[in-house]
């Protein structure tokens, strides 16, 4: 057998400095890990208990082809995830692409020509912005309520929009942080916006953009209320399992009107075939919770490491979470290349593939994406982004198991060091 310190040295190009730097930071952190622990623990059981009680069977997981009428795997999956989520109905649905096709027919399906929609905490996700200018286009008004200059929700500022404008239909709220400095929303957060909003207006829909979110905290958006939640399967609910898709969660209302955008009207969720079967779907839910643990104690050692050298990280390690994102302060473009760079070298599939800065469809900027995954561009699986835009922050999430996270740390800091970009 290879000693650790001969495979570390020679064949994973880690220093024993980095090796040494990175253990003593993994042990200033393990009373963290317990909230996380609790949290998975919690789930795992909620979801033994949902799946139980919707008898999932071998014949749950069968392929269906054409129409897919009757399809039992679909139907009991979205049924489950309505379970698990706290909502009366889901859609669970392997025929979207990405998140932002769900987020694009979620806006679509519950705004008409002539309402008006908010974003409740400043600038969405970037891929977002096309899909604004699309519903103006059909006659839909969009503004956003910044955030305050300390980061925090300006409910004040949501009311008085909503009292402004009787044509708003929906208020947009973004859970995770997503490309922008700020902190996650925690449910706490968001209860407060919904309970609000629903104060002066019941009948303005609240949708969430849950990705990135799902399993960090006890609770999801649609047990406090929000009408309409959606995700992307290739992070956290599909558990590094899922080979695509997205999910939607709400009410019986909401889910009726996306599902006639997901197909057609009158059809909605009747039709959707699946000729690989939905094994995968099943066996990365129940997955979830544990997956979403590691990711999350590797973002916490990587808070930990960088905090200790002097970047500027979000959250701080010892912060409560809502997302699985690390955002770490660069204000270098080199050193955040070189990180990127150093993520996807120890990643287990494209290893040897080196990212540059690129143009991506849906974003301002050049964008560099480390993703060395077994599904492409999961980022449930450890990888990193950062637009090359100032200050130069990189946005490191997922991880499959913490191990991996922690070693792809080592060979971070090794080649960091190396071209002295920090002294250890
Ligand atoms: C990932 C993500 C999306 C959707 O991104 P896709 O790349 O289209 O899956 C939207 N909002 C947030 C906050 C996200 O993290």
């Amino acid at each position: 057998m290879k000693e650790l310190q001969d495979l570390y040295i020679n064949d994973l190009q880690i220093s024993v400095k980095a090796q040494k730097h990175v253990n003593d930071a993994h042990n200033l952190i393990t009373e963290a890990f317990d909230r996380v622990e609790n949290i998975e623990e919690y789930h795992q059981g909620n979801i033994i208990r949902c799946m139980k009680q919707c008898q999932i069977s071998e014949r749950h997981f069968n392929p269906s082809t054409g129409y897919g009428y009757g399809d039992d795997g679909r139907d009991t999956l979205e049924k489950l995830y309505a379970m698990i989520f706290g909502a009366e109905d889901a859609l669970v649905r392997p025929q979207w692409g990405s998140g932002t096709h769900v987020i694009s027919d979620a806006l679509f399906s519950l705004l008409r020509p002539g309402d008006a929609f908010i974003s409740a905490v400043g600038q969405p996700y970037d891929t977002l912005n096309d899909i604004i200018q699309s519903l103006k286009e059909w006659g839909i008004e969009y503004n956003e309520v910044e955030l305050t200059s300390e980061g925090s929700v300006n409910l004040q500022g949501i009311l008085e929009c909503i009292k402004n404008n009787k044509n708003i239909k929906l208020v947009l709220i973004q859970r995770s942080r997503g490309y922008s400095w700020r902190q996650s929303l925690s449910i706490d957060e968001i209860e407060k916006i919904i309970k609000a909003v629903k104060k002066q207006n019941p009948n303005i829909y609240i949708m969430v953009d849950n990705c990135y979110g799902e399993f960090t905290e006890y609770m999801e958006p649609c047990h406090i209320g929000a009408d309409l939640c959606v995700g992307s399967l290739i992070k956290n609910p599909g558990g590094g399992l899922a080979p695509t898709g997205c999910y939607a969660v709400g009410t019986k209302e909401a889910i009726e009107k996306l599902s006639f955008r997901l197909t057609a009207a009158g059809i909605g969720r009747e039709v959707g075939s699946y000729a690989a079967g939905y094994r995968a779907f099943y066996q990365g839910l129940f997955m979830a919770p544990h997956i979403v643990g590691e990711a999350i104690k590797g973002a916490i050692l990587t808070a930990k490491l960088f905090e200790d050298l002097g970047y500027e990280v979000l959250p701080k390690w010892d912060e409560q979470r809502s997302d699985i994102i690390q955002s770490i302060k660069f204000n270098d473009d080199k050193a955040l290349i070189e990180f990127c760079q150093g993520i996807q070298w120890a990643s287990p599939v494209d290893g040897h593939v080196v990212p540059y800065p690129w143009d991506m469809p849906g974003y301002e900027h050049q964008v560099i994406m480390a993703a060395g995954t077994f599904v492409q561009g999961a980022s449930i699986e450890l990888s990193a982004d950062a637009p090359i835009r100032e200050p130069y922050i990189a946005y490191l999430q997922g991880g499959l198991t913490y191990s991996h996270v922690k070693l792809a740390l080592m060979v971070v800091i090794t080649r960091l060091a190396e071209k002295g970009y920090i002294v250890i």
